[in-house]
């Protein structure tokens, strides 16, 4: 089944600030075997490649192109607890506690991402704080409202509302009437992160291929992961290949969206 990657690498600040080198990581050749085979070098990947290689499993990780070259490598790469949809919205559809247990697992995200900076020293321009800033004055009371909720239900508080000369020590504008800091929050260097995650798993011992796209996984015990220069039989598969899937993974089309190029 033929994988839909066929976008060219766009060019980019994060492309030309490149702080980490991998080691080679040439083409899957030949009929390879590894307890896990991992598809797609973006965080996810890299990421679960890392930790199932500290944990004693042999693993191969297949990139369709190079490690970083989907939104991993692109994304605004800012940092920060909650989901993508307010927490208002959570805790409405799933009621407080479960809407608290969310919240705390987006916390604990952050400080794996921060934790994994530091343990494997990855250069990524990480820095701390970030700024909700409002642009109507209905976006004050809403983010002023978010922070009361927020220490009040969540007992979440290292935030603080900045308008006036406090806001423009933070920001070079007086556009903004107010905005809330959160100090949980940051930003890194998405791609720096995304290979410095490979780096690390090669260093744990993971195989990482470019260029080697996935056409078949042909399941069983073990599966047989197949590209067209060669195949690795595993007994678990990683599939982390975001929303190039192409056609992988059937019950997972009509799932994902590609917004844009
Ligand atoms: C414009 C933009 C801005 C964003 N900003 C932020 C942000 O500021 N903060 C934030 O937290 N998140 C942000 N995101 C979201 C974030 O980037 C993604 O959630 C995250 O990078 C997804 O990582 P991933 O590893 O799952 O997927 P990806 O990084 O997309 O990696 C998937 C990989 O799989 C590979 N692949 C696909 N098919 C195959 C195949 N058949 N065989 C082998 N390999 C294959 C691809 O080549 C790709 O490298 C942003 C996303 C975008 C698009």
């Amino acid at each position: 089944m033929a994988a839909a990657t066929t976008l060219d690498i766009p060019a980019s600040y994060y492309r030309d600030t490149v702080a980490v080198g991998l080691d080679a990581c040439p083409p899957l050749e030949g009929d390879q075997r590894a307890d896990v085979c991992v598809i797609g070098g973006g965080v996810t990947g890299c990421s679960a490649a890392l930790h199932l290689a500290e944990r004693g499993y042999s693993v191969r990780l297949l990139e369709a192109r190079e490690v970083g070259f989907g939104a991993s490598g692109r994304s605004g790469g800012q940092i920060l607890p909650g989901l993508g949809t307010d927490i208002a919205t959570v805790e409405h559809a799933l009621g407080r506690e479960r809407a608290r247990a969310i919240w705390e697992m987006s916390r604990e995200a952050v400080r794996l991402t921060a934790g994994l900076v530091e343990r494997h020293a990855i250069p990524c321009d990480l820095a701390w704080g970030f700024l909700h800033a409002a642009v109507k004055p209905r976006h004050v009371r809403e983010l002023q409202a978010f922070q009361e909720r927020m220490a009040r239900d969540y007992e979440y508080t290292d935030m603080a509302w900045l308008e006036g000369p406090a806001l423009r020590e933070r920001v070079v504008t007086d556009i903004y009437p107010g905005a809330l800091y959160e100090g949980e929050g940051g930003h890194l260097h998405p791609l720096n992160y995304t290979l410095g995650l490979a780096r690390a798993a090669q260093r744990a011992g993971v195989t990482i291929c470019e260029e080697s796209a996935v056409q078949t996984i042909r399941r069983g015990q073990p599966a047989r992961v197949e590209t067209d220069g060669g195949s690795v039989t595993a007994d678990f598969v990683v599939v982390a290949a975001n929303a190039y899937l192409g056609g992988l993974v059937p019950e997972l089309e009509g799932r994902t969206m590609r917004a844009a190029n």
